[in-house]
């Protein structure tokens, strides 16, 4: 689906339909400001309400996302249940446990400048928010920052990805069917709607998707100064050293890939860095491991989800079939391009000026670069911009130290890949050219709040020393009183007299 500038565009949410325009765009925009302004969203009885009834659809619309998902990505069941429906009841069954405590104000100390008094911090909704997801986890990377943006108290448009349109249709109309839909909008919709989408002002853009249109997102956000949560992607490295439980690395370095949309997931290992001695066994380990998962015909397998269009598939044969790459394939390659398969593929020294070894491979390709010594791979990581994750399977605690302090990473995990993400408790997000800003859990709420500070004074406690006219005992007592120096600010008063 690409809907273009003036044709009709899915406003899924009680909108009307019809000519999706700059006009009707700023006419949605206008209509959730009123409901924000009105103050509804902004009670916990609301906030509460609209994720019961998210919780809701997905139990009582479980199959309809399956199929959806299926249809999108050829995505097995079991994928579908867990890293994407799971995901998001544990988010709705989180929020709705919290939140009252975290809606609550947080007590704040008073410095000696303001006693008699109290300070607290209160988290207040920012507005009306946008949220511009990706097609890889079309559901959860849709719902679960909407999530956030009710739990925080905004009006919320989303809008989902049109490459996988039965999924941006089905959350179009469980959004209208099931939600407020004078505060909760989907707009379905390609760049063009995007495009007119990023022109209107709003109180937060929260968006996931490639580094290169992330940058196209905060420049847009520039203009109304807006502030972004920018979840982006990257080349996500993935170091094996040879003191390692290799049956265990193995299994989870092959559930983290393939296990994980057949690749095609934000934090799926991109590369692996072991040394010369090691990789044979590693190979060998991992080959008997993905035969275990995916038989003997791994295209035909229903536990791997296929690539999600041809433009991808276009893309990833490329990096396959580039010249640098040629020889290099030690395990899989086998491709079939009208089921749109890429079997799991390992590749072997794969050169560094290789296609594959510059972009994020975002697919079923796993290249393995070999070195003298594991502590080496820590360069290669460094040569990179910074990742979205980066993975350690080592026994060696000294290298574990090394990599975990010398690593600038949105975030990390030693022996596993993957799992980190279905912490709530860790935020999940990138930095450098991966991302800005994080969600899950608490951390999601934060991310559509604005932190507000609150002073509360009364009438007594007046400090002369404060108000003009100013002389030399003012000014030491002012300035050791500001510096947090009560010793300073009465020695002042004794010296100066
Ligand atoms: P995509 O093509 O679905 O694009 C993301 C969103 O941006 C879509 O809603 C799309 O309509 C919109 N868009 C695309 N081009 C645009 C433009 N020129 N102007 C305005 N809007 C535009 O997804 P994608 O970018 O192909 O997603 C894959 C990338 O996303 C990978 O780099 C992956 O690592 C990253 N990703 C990151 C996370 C994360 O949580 N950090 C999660 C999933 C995917």
């Amino acid at each position: 689906m690409a809907l273009k500038a003036g044709t009709v565009a899915a406003v899924g949410g009680g909108g009307k339909g019809g000519v999706f325009d700059g006009e009707a765009c700023a006419c949605l925009v206008r209509e959730l400001r009123q409901s924000f302004e009105s103050g509804r969203t902004r009670s916990y009885e609301w906030r509460k309400q609209q994720l019961r009834m998210v919780l809701k659809f997905l139990v009582e619309k479980e199959a309809l996302i399956v199929q959806a998902l299926h249809r999108d990505l050829r995505k097995p069941g079991f994928e579908a249940c867990v890293s994407e429906i799971s995901m998001l009841k544990s988010s709705c069954k989180l929020i709705l446990k919290k939140l009252k405590r975290w809606m609550e104000p947080q007590k704040a100390c008073v410095s000696i400048t303001s006693i008699p008094g109290s300070a607290e911090i209160i988290s207040e909704p920012l507005g009306v928010v946008l949220v511009i997801s990706a097609w890889n986890y079309p559901f959860l990377l849709a719902m679960d920052p909407v999530l956030g943006a009710i739990a925080a108290g905004n009006a919320v448009v989303l809008k989902p990805s049109e490459v996988s349109p039965s999924t941006s249709s089905l959350l179009a109309s469980l959004v209208s069917d099931y939600l407020d839909n004078s505060a909760i909008k989907v707009v379905e919709g390609a760049v063009d709607e995007t495009t007119m989408l990023l022109e209107q002002k709003w109180d937060k853009i929260f968006y996931t998707g490639c580094t290169r249109v992330g940058r196209v997102v905060m420049t847009a956000a520039a203009k109304h100064l807006t502030p972004v949560v920018l979840e982006l992607g990257g080349k996500c490295p993935l170091v094996i050293d040879s003191k390692t439980d290799l049956k265990v690395t193995s299994k989870r370095v092959a559930v983290g890939k393939w296990g994980s949309n057949n690749g095609q997931a934000c934090v799926a290992p991109d590369y692996i860095i072991t040394t010369k001695s090691f990789a044979p066994k590693l190979i060998e380990s991992l080959k008997q491991t993905l035969t275990s998962f995916f038989g003997d015909k791994p295209l035909l397998s229903p536990d791997l989800s296929r690539i999600v269009n041809t433009n991808h598939f276009s893309r990833l044969t490329k990096l396959l079939d580039d010249q640098r790459a040629f020889g290099k394939i030690v395990h899989g390659g086998e491709r079939d391009e009208k089921l749109l398969m890429i079997a799991p593929t390992i590749l072997l020294d794969v050169p560094a000026d290789a296609l594959m070894m510059n972009e994020e491979i975002f697919g079923p390709l796993l290249p393995i670069i070999t070195v003298d010594k594991i502590e080496d791979s820590i360069d290669i990581i460094k040569s990179h911009p910074k990742p979205l994750a980066a993975y350690l399977f080592s026994n060696d605690k000294k290298l574990e130290k090394m990599f975990v302090k010398q690593i600038s990473a949105g975030g990390m995990i030693v022996n596993d890949t993957v799992l980190h993400l279905t912490n709530p408790s860790l935020p999940f997000g990138g930095v450098g050219d991966s991302g800005i800003g994080a969600y899950h859990g608490k951390h999601s709420f934060d991310a559509f709040s604005h932190k507000k500070p609150v002073l509360h004074r009364c009438f007594i406690g007046e400090v002369w020393a404060r108000y003009p006219p100013y002389n030399a005992m003012k000014l030491k007592f002012s300035s050791s009183a500001v510096a947090g120096d009560i010793f300073g600010a009465l020695l002042s008063l004794v010296r100066c007299r």
